[in-house]
């Protein structure tokens, strides 16, 4: 196969015409030749993925050494290609970025308990330099794409990983377009039922709406002509599925309360013809209450900026609209990487960059490495700075710094049958943050829970079904109960297996278990 650089040499030929490209054919090559005769598990050209990895990143606008350090950013880690050689072929910059790539890709992703430390990780590398992260989306974008060359446990994983980290680092970097791209390829792995029938689901209300969508969109387009106030454009836009996935959660499975299926993008010449255009459609048609959000006058955390509005048309359809600035279109769609946009030194980028990243290095600068007992500061950190990685999930430390992750609303009891069996069947009082606490109550994220084991508790309560959060501690309740009532039923005491017919297959049974590494370009 003949593989060229050419689409990514047009790509960034139209991003800015005067970009200096001999650099880039000069990079393509060199990985090329240092990836010769590598194959992706799909069977292509190793070649082939910083290649794409190199147009993603050229797709942003993003400048031309970022795009070069795309092209490199797996030579030092899988070629005879050393980093110093890089160094010394394409300067200390570039260097820096495939550098900081290389040290992210040794985060190998060991189950859940390693999550925060992750996360930790990439926001250290975020706070020395926030290009590495672009690249690693743009990588892991890839990687994502060609999932299904791998082994299924291979791919849960890695599918898991993005929806947890990466997914939730681009937003909070105001990366819409890549979170909600990350978020969609990840939901079919992660969830395959789930991702047919919401798929199936919005495809039907689409078909459904679009006709009244495409209506109200040509009214607007008529009303702000007569008007005489000068429109940019106006485009429908359809949810991704994930994030409706999780909308539909909150919304009972009830997609008609779902307002932004499709929305309507109304981009304006300036923040004038924004707050103009609300009002003409507010005159045309009635607003629904607690929907009209003003998010220029009160942007979001993470920068993102538009007025929203949802109203009801006759028949009780409704259309959300999202009215904005071309300025402000980019800022939503690109975050961060809109900052680099037109400015190829990415000098004035890097200014702004550093005022609206303050806040990763103050979290970064306080983070020493790999103790524990801070994991609970991190994370009250995060939470402090609105990080929304934590969604459904809390994080609940032992009395030793572990971390134990659970679903949100879990009890001491899930806690106890998440740290060991023997643990959850004996469990007979708890503490959390040094009180005593009813076994039903709910754990909150940072919190530290410890179990009081009753040696002489017959087993589980029963009535523990009832309050409950994971389907580990439900099962474990449930076989004790079960393997009770058949033991009266026999009139016998049941007798606990001896040692000896645990061994009986011959095998030892090892006490740890390691879980599989996951490697990924
Ligand atoms: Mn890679």
């Amino acid at each position: 196969m003949k593989i060229s650089a050419d689409n990514l040499l047009d790509r960034l030929r139209s991003n800015n015409p005067k970009a200096d490209l001999d650099l880039v054919r000069m990079a393509f090559d060199y990985a090329q030749e240092a990836h010769a005769g590598q194959l992706r598990k799909s069977g292509d050209p190793y070649i082939l993925h910083p290649l794409r990895t190199a147009e993603y990143l050229a797709g942003l606008r993003l400048p031309v050494p970022i795009v070069i350090a795309g092209l490199l950013h797996d030579v030092p880690e899988d070629t005879s290609v050393s980093l110093d050689q890089i160094r010394k072929d394409f300067g200390p910059d570039i260097a820096g970025m495939v550098e900081g790539v290389t040290k992210l890709s040794n985060i190998k992703y060991r189950g859940i308990i390693r999550y925060v430390e992750n996360l930790r990780k990439m926001f250290v590398a975020m706070a020395s330099d926030v290009r590495v992260i672009l690249i690693k989306f743009a990588d892991r974008k890839h990687n994502l794409e060609t999932l299904d060359s791998l082994l299924p446990i291979k791919r849960q994983r890695i599918a898991l990983e993005s929806l947890e980290i990466y997914a939730p680092i681009a937003s909070r970097l105001g990366m819409n377009e890549i979170k909600g791209q990350i978020e969609d390829l990840c939901f079919q792995h992660v969830l395959p039922q789930e991702y047919e029938r919401v798929s199936a689901l919005a495809k039907e209300a689409v078909s459904v709406r679009h006709s009244y969508v495409q209506r109200a969109q040509r009214a607007v387009e008529h009303d702000l002509r007569r008007a005489g106030i000068p429109v940019v454009g106006i485009e429908g836009r359809v949810k991704h599925l994930y994030s409706l996935y999780r909308k539909l959660q909150k919304r009972d499975q009830d997609i008609s309360q779902i307002h932004d299926l499709i929305a309507l993008r109304v981009i304006m010449a300036d923040v004038a013809g924004c707050y103009a255009a609300l009002g003409i459609i507010h005159n045309r048609w009635k607003p629904m209450q607690g929907r009209i959000k003003d998010y220029i006058a009160v942007p979001k955390t993470n920068g993102y900026r538009s007025l929203h509005t949802t109203v009801e048309g006759t028949h009780g359809e409704t259309v959300e609209f999202q009215i904005r600035t071309r300025e402000m279109h980019e800022q939503a769609e690109r975050g961060i990487a809109a900052h680099w946009q037109y400015d190829e030194d990415g000098k004035r980028a890097s200014a702004a960059v550093r005022t609206q990243l303050a806040w990763v290095r103050e979290l970064a600068d306080g983070l020493p490495a790999g103790r524990p007992n801070h994991e609970g500061n991190f994370l009250e950190s995060l939470a402090a700075l609105n990080v929304d990685v934590l969604q459904n999930r809390i994080f609940v430390f032992t009395p030793e710094g572990d971390v134990i992750d659970l679903p949100e609303g879990s009890t001491p009891v899930d806690f106890a049958y998440v740290i060991h069996s023997e643990i959850g069947d004996g469990c007979g009082g708890a503490k959390i943050n040094d009180e005593m606490v009813s076994l039903d109550s709910r754990l909150q994220t940072g919190d530290v829970c410890e179990i009081l084991v009753d040696r002489n508790r017959p087993g589980p309560n029963p009535d523990w079904i009832d309050f409950v959060k994971t389907s580990n501690a439900r099962s474990h309740i449930r076989s004790h109960t079960r393997a009770k009532i058949a033991s009266w039923a026999a009139d016998e005491p049941s007798l606990p297996a001896t040692p000896m017919e645990l061994s009986r297959s011959g095998k030892k049974k090892v006490g740890r278990y390691s879980l599989p590494i996951i490697k990924v370009d």
